[in-house]
């Protein structure tokens, strides 16, 4: 394969994607599915002077193992949906994503780097607890999910890497997704909330995570908030005094889509419906 033949690339493998990144470096930009990369282009906020497409790359795969998922970087979001034995908040966020061309389209790796008003996915996956597996030049590398988002578009991944799948370990046995957009069924997120939960045989929380979108840039966990569900029974009280610290230091986005004390107030009423959900359940 020629490496630089026109603007548009088409490697056929991760390691050849990988050698056009050490080459290109961020001169080139990866493309998925593309949906969120054309408006980044067409909006002028980042102008590359190439293209890696990851169309022909074989990462569209989802692996159930016993005590695992894996999912493939290009793995079209259309597909969660399909698929069986996913934990509930991934297929929540999955049939929340907005139109069905959209779904086929776009990629679970390319939600992970879209800022909100998208990252519906992501936000399930953080509060899954999720690894990213990345490669480049150096080898691959795991970076957990809660460690990568450094800034508006800013990541933890070096200029020679890219997203080949995202691992969800020991996945936690219930977990939800909620989210809130000014139209009935789905459309861009103003708030939404995803929980898992792994309670021991007395009800207590053994773990609890507790991942926020759309108030922010990238999604964020409620670090605090989990504290204080860990080793605890599930109660209207602790529910409802958690649900007042969710966006406790955190600068929350005030814009034509919804004002800040709105998208607060939002976020708590999506968190407190998923966990008196929980308690319903038993
Ligand atoms: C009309 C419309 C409605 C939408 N509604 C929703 C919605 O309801 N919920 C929601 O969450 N999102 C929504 N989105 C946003 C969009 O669909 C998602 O963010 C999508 O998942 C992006 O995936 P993609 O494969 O198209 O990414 P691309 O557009 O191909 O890429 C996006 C970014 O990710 C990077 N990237 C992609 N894959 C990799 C990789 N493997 N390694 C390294 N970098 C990579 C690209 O370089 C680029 O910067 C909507 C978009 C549109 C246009």
């Amino acid at each position: 394969m020629s490496l630089i033949a026109s603007g548009y690339l088409t490697p056929a493998n991760v390691q050849e994607v990988v050698s056009l990144k050490r080459k290109l470096r961020d001169k080139a930009l990866v493309v998925a599915g593309g949906t969120a990369a054309v408006q980044l282009i067409s909006k002028m906020i980042i102008e590359p002077q190439a293209i890696i497409s990851l169309e022909k790359v074989p990462l569209n795969y989802v692996k159930i193992r016993a005590n695992s998922i894996e999912i493939g970087a290009t793995t079209p979001i259309a597909r969660l949906i399909r698929s069986r034995g996913l934990p509930d908040a991934l297929k929540r966020a999955a049939e929340s994503i907005h139109g069905l061309a959209l779904k086929d389209m776009a990629t679970v790796g390319g939600n992970i780097f879209t800022p909100a008003p998208a990252g519906d996915i992501a936000t399930a996956l953080l509060a899954l607890d999720a690894i990213l597996i990345l490669r480049g030049g150096g080898g691959v590398r795991s970076v957990p999910l809660s460690k990568f988002y450094k800034g508006p578009l800013q990541f933890n991944i070096r200029p020679d890497e890219i997203l080949t799948a995202v691992k969800i370990n020991k996945p936690p046995k219930h977990s939800a997704f909620l989210k809130q957009t000014p139209w009935k069924y789905s459309g861009p997120t103003i708030a939404s909330v995803s929980v898992s939960l792994d309670l021991d045989r007395n009800g207590k929380a053994r773990r609890a995570m507790v991942a926020l979108g759309g108030l922010t840039t990238h999604p964020y966990r409620a670090k605090k908030v989990e504290k204080m569900f860990t080793g605890k029974k599930l109660t209207e009280q602790l529910i409802d005094g958690a649900a007042q610290q969710l966006t406790d230091g955190v600068e929350v986005i005030d814009d034509a889509l919804a004002s800040s004390w709105y998208r607060r107030e939002l976020a708590q009423v999506l968190f407190k419906r998923i966990l008196y959900d929980f308690i319903s359940r038993g």
